[in-house]
């Protein structure tokens, strides 16, 4: 059966529309880049999951629709090309709920209590006296849904980062599952572990994320990048031009290597030596990011100015991911006999 529905290799790649949805450098790097990549070589499905987004900000929602468009934004504007793959919103394809209900029926309440986000989660809202009722049967199932996501799609790969390779066991045990109970319907999805960039720091040396209040944004402007460079820690022992820079534990070394993949070894001796400052170092990474990020930030507020357009983007993207899911659906309900 699944020789029949199965034609070129299939690849399910998402992200949640959390905070205000604009992506960072480290969005970029640890995953746009290499989705980027692999757009040629698969049939991909680029999902921007809005009722993931529901597990945790059930009570404000009005900021997840505009979140979503940034998304979508940011994805095009990184490179992901609308006539090669589907970029579309998880709420515009209905079957995503559909299979998520079907899945949680064989799911084990114990698979997804065992899974280390929900434990984390759970204390977190504990911790600030957010109580048991925040928790929702939503937040528990979520990796129920995010197999649903990826089942839909009979995708055979899934973008991860090295560290979350152990995401995607859930959705491996669930196809077999079904599989096991209804017969072969889903392949079982590889993590194809992408190529390491290592984790990109923030301005404040902490690895950069949207939570953390240190990152840099694709969407900000040429000065907003000049100020969170000016800002960004540096070797904390290099209090003077003279003094000897450790560039390993500078956020600003980092990300100059980053995006310089050969200038930064003269910076970096330089700095090494102390014969460079820090201001001459930002300065520099300042003009360098804001090369890379102007055509980007143009492209997408080309988008975010033309609704229309946008929600042709999506639409066609809802509209090619839900060809691909209403087939397997067909297939799933004729396995359980529904
Ligand atoms: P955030 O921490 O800002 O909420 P997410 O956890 O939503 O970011 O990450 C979305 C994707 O971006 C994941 O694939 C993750 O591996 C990648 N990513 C996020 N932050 C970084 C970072 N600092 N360095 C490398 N990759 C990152």
């Amino acid at each position: 059966m699944q020789q029949q529905i199965s034609d070129k290799k299939r690849l399910l790649s998402g992200m949640q529309p959390t905070g205000t949805g604009a992506l960072h450098l480290g969005n970029l790097e640890g995953a746009l880049r290499t989705w980027v990549r692999l757009q040629d070589d698969y049939h991909m499905y680029c999902c921007i999951v809005d009722w993931h987004a529901l597990t945790t900000r059930y009570h404000d929602t009005e900021a997840i629709g505009p979140a979503c468009r940034q998304v979508a934004a940011d994805y095009i504007a990184a490179g992901l090309d609308p006539d090669k793959c589907a970029i579309f919103i998880q709420s515009h394809v209905k079957e995503h709920a559909e299979l998520h209900l079907l899945l949680s029926m064989i799911t084990p309440v114990g698979w997804v209590e065992r899974v280390p986000t929900y434990k984390e989660k759970r204390d977190l809202l504990q911790e600030r006296g957010e109580g048991d009722e925040s928790i929702s049967y939503g937040l528990l199932g979520y990796p129920v849904l995010q197999a649903a996501d990826i089942l839909l799609y009979r995708a055979t790969a899934v973008p991860v980062g090295r560290d979350q390779a152990a995401h995607l066991e859930i959705s491996r045990e669930l196809a077999r599952r079904f599989n096991r109970l209804y017969g072969e319907t889903f392949p079982e999805p590889q993590a194809l572990i992408t190529e390491d960039t290592g984790v990109v720091p923030g301005i404040d040396g902490r690895k950069m994320s949207k939570s953390y209040g240190n990152a840099i944004y694709i969407s900000d402007d040429a000065d907003t990048v000049a100020r969170k460079v000016k800002e960004a820690f540096t070797t904390p022992t290099k209090m003077r031009k003279s003094d000897p820079g450790v560039p390993e534990q500078c956020a600003v070394c980092q990300l100059r290597k980053l995006y310089d993949s050969q200038g930064y070894i003269t910076s970096w001796d330089e700095d090494r030596q102390g014969i460079r400052g820090c201001m001459q170092n930002k300065a520099e990474l300042t003009e360098i990011l804001n090369g890379v990020l102007e055509p980007m930030r143009r492209r997408r507020n080309d988008l975010l100015n033309d609704p229309a357009e946008l929600d042709r983007v999506l639409k066609r993207g809802a509209d090619k991911a839900r060809e691909a899911a209403e087939a397997t659906m067909k297939f799933v309900r004729a396995a359980m006999h529904l």
